[in-house]
This record gives C-alpha cells, sequence and structure tokens, in this order.
C-alpha cells in the first residue's frame, strides 16, 4: 500500500474514499493530534474528506490547514504528532496520493507506514465512543511557514527580479509571497491553483518549463519551478537555461559549507568530483535521504529531482525553503558563473513502461546480464547500479509508475550513446 512516497495511484480506482477511509481510521487509532492540508487536484478534498472522517471516528483531533504546499504541512506537523497530505506530487491530474510526515518534517519510514497497513489488514480500528469523538477545526498554516523561513533568511541587498512557475499547484500561495518579503520583483506564472493543470504537467522537468524559459528570457529574470505540491524546486537562468539539478547541489553543498551530504544512487559522479565532504548514497526517494542524514547527522541532503533537504530547517524537502535559500545566495555570490565552472557529464535517463509484474519477473533477468558487463563496483541500495571507471549504469523500477528507469552516465559523450543503446536493447529483451 504505501511506496517511498506515501500511498500514490489513479483516482476512483486505486485511491479512493473507501482506501482513504481505512487509512484516516488506522492513523487516527495510532496518533491523537493530527494536521491535515491538500493540494488542488480535482479529487484531493474527496480524499481529504474521507480521510478525516476516519481519523474523528477513531478519536483524533484534527487541525485541517486546507490548500497548502507539502512543506507547509510538514512544517507544521511539529505541534502535532502527524502531518498528512493529500498530494500526487508531480504526477498527472489523474492521480493522487496520501503522504504522511513525522514532526521533525521527515516522511514517516516503510517500517511506521508499516504499523498503519497492519491495523487496516487486520481490522484493529479503535472506534470510540459518540463523546469522544475527534474535534476539527481549520486553522492557517501559511503566515506561519513563511515567517519560519524569512527568520532564517531575511531580505536580501540587491533588487532580483524573479519568475516563479507554480505548475497551478499549492505553491501558488506561499513561494512569491516569501519572496516578495525578501525584496525580489516577483512575476508569478501558473499561479492559480488548478488541479486540470492547464499550463502543464506539474512535473519541472525540460519539457514542461517552455513558458519559464521564454519568460526568463524576456523579462531578463531569473525563474523558479515547483512540482505541484512543492517539495520540488529548479532553477532557469536569464537565457532561459534549466540549470542541472547535481550542479545545484554541487554550488548549495559548498555555499552552505557542507561537510556530509547525502545523495541518491541516480545522482552524477561529477559530485563526488567536485563536492569536498563526505558523500553517501540511499536509495531513490526523499525519506531515505532524511532517514540517512539522521543517522550520519548529515548537513545537507538533495536529489536529482529537484529536492532539497536542509536539516537545520527541517527534514522535508522544502521547495519553498530552497527557493529562498537560492535567491539568498544569488544575491551574494554569481551563482550562475559557479554554475558555469562544473563539467556537464552526459548522462542519460528514461524509462521503459511495463506492468509491475512483469518488471518483477524481469529484473533478475537484468541483473545478469549486467553482471556480464566490465564493472570496478557494484551497488544494489535502490535498483542495480554498475559502476565502471568512466561510467556507471542504474536500472531500477520506479517506485511511483510502472515503469523500468534507466540512467547511463559517462565521462565521454560516445560512451553514453552506446551503452545507453546496449543497456536499452538489453532491458526490452529481458521484459520479453
Ligand atoms: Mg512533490
Amino acid at each position: 500500500m504505501f511506496g517511498s512516497s506515501g500511498i500514490r495511484g489513479i483516482v476512483n480506482e486505486e485511491v479512493t474514499p473507501e482506501l482513504a477511509l481505512k487509512v484516516g481510521k488506522a492513523c487516527g487509532s495510532l496518533y491523537k493530534k493530527v494536521v491535515i492540508g491538500n493540494d488542488p487536484r480535482t479529487s484531493s478534498l474527496m480524499i481529504k474528506n474521507a480521510l478525516v472522517a476516519g481519523l474523528l471516528s477513531c478519536g483524533a483531533d484534527v487541525v485541517d490547514i486546507g490548500l497548502v504546499s507539502t512543506p507547509t504541512v510538514a512544517y507544521s506537523a511539529k505541534k502535532y504528532d502527524i502531518g498528512i497530505m493529500i498530494t500526487a506530487s508531480h504526477n498527472p491530474s489523474e492521480y493522487n496520493g496520501i503522504k504522511i510526515f513525522n514532526r521533525d518534517g521527515s516522511g514517516i519510514s516503510l517500517k511506521e507506514a508499516g504499523r498503519i497497513e497492519e491495523i487496516i489488514r487486520e481490522n484493529k480500528e479503535k472506534h470510540v465512543r459518540w463523546n469522544e469523538i475527534g474535534g476539527y477545526k481549520n486553522e492557517d498554516a501559511i503566515e506561519e511557514h513563511i515567517n519560519g523561513i524569512f527568520a532564517d533568511m531575511e531580505g536580501i541587498e540587491n533588487k532580483m527580479k524573479v519568475v516563479v512557475d507554480c505548475s497551478n499547484g499549492s505553491t501558488s500561495n506561499i513561494t512569491p509571497y516569501l519572496l516578495r518579503k525578501m525584496g525580489c520583483m516577483v512575476i508569478t506564472l501558473n499561479a492559480q491553483p488548478d488541479g486540470y493543470f492547464p499550463a502543464h504537467d506539474p512535473e519541472p522537468v525540460e519539457e514542461n518549463l517552455h513558458q519559464l524559459k521564454n519568460i526568463c528570457r524576456a523579462e531578463n529574470a531569473m525563474g523558479i519551478a515547483h512540482d505541484c505540491d512543492g517539495d520540488r524546486m529548479v532553477v532557469v537562468d536569464k537565457n532561459g537555461n534549466l540549470i542541472e539539478n547535481d550542479k545545484l547541489i554541487v554550488v548549495f553543498a559548498k555555499y552552505i559549507n557542507a561537510r556530509n551530504i547525502v545523495i541518491p544512487v541516480d545522482s552524477s559522479m561529477m559530485i563526488d568530483d567536485y563536492v569536498d565532504a563526505r558523500i553517501t548514497r540511499t536509495r531513490v526517494g526523499d525519506i531515505f535521504i532524511s532517514e540517512m542524514l539522521k543517522k550520519i547527522k548529515g548537513d545537507f541532503g538533495a536529489e536529482t529531482s529537484g529536492t532539497w533537504i536542509f536539516p537545520s530547517f527541517s527534514y522535508c524537502p522544502d521547495g519553498i525553503y530552497a527557493a529562498a535559500k537560492f535567491i539568498k545566495m544569488a544575491d551574494e555570490m554569481d551563482v550562475f558563473e559557479e554554475v558555469k565552472k562544473l563539467p556537464s557529464y552526459p548522462i542519460k535517463r528514461g524509462s521503459v513502461k511495463a506492468d509491475k509484474n512483469k518488471i518483477k519477473e524481469a529484473m533478475p533477468k537484468i541483473e545478469e546480464e549486467m553482471k556480464k558487463m566490465d564493472f570496478v563496483n557494484w551497488i544494489e541500495t535502490d535498483g542495480l547500479r554498475a559502476e565502471m571507471e568512466d561510467a556507471w549504469i542504474l536500472i531500477r523500477p520506479s517506485g511511483t509508475e510502472p515503469k523500468i528507469r534507466i540512467t547511463v552516465e559517462a565521462k565521454e559523450r560516445r560512451r553514453v550513446e552506446k551503452l545507453w543503446n546496449d543497456v536499452l536493447k538489453m532491458v526490452r529483451r529481458c521484459l520479453k
């Protein structure tokens, strides 16, 4: 039921009001004070209301903070037992999901999720009597989140023009206001929450950022884009180029003088070459990054997809905090010049669609094929990563969608192309 990003699936097929009710009852049986929020998807209120009914029926008090970003729920969670967010993050309109946060802002572990699943599976919900049903109220949490970030950041010296693409998601009510408060001149883009995502799918990747790039060029402004729920943040320069997140990882790590960083297995080997810090690689998924950061007392975590974790503030990947941090950094130094100094090792990322059972059957065959290759290091923390002297390959089933993700990186272009073609053919063969 729970994956690395909580519960996620197609609405009214996998993610139903019935399921939400069960999750609500299970959470209400375990926790007594719950804060809940939602993104603007067409199904979010349906899922949230079912979940709230479950919580109340098992005696939990619920504070509903309404349409908010995921990091806002995570930030608010410190005053409650848990925070629950209704969102499918960057997935298209037909998806929705449930993500649960600890008080420290990290997503709950798979073990904690297992406790919730067990209650559901074994019908162990603790319904309460009529006079013990939980209380429900609405509250605003956005201002507190803004003030919390601002207190850490304060204003900027130089006037900066910034275009913010909110992807019609729930950062519309926070990032533009925060950056204005810091002293930026903000131009908003797709900042009306709309679950149909009329502008583009709410994933901040190259093919969805044409509008932002054009406006950045036209306005001679830098750009920031979020996914639907705001745990991701990416940057576009004044020439309309999307900054590679792996390069931003290096620049952020240097700026905050990070000594002990955590990144996922699909991140570039360029980071190892240019960051002078201890680097730990984990499974892909922010909960694993947070878990490792806590375990090794790390001071910075990030993912290639554009999630940024600054443990001094929160263990939640907070795209809004990251946006403010980026602005602060751009105020103090020429960030884009720093980015230019870093090489781009050619990298290819892609995926092959297949149903989940097919993928399960294919993975051992893929492993066998990969082990025939000439590798020097083998990592199995998440999927299969074979490292060679000048390249690496990662093949792993997606945690949220029915596809196998493939990443190939090498120091030379021709090597990547060759490896990519070989690997793609091999994966397709194994899926047959
Ligand atoms: Mg997200």
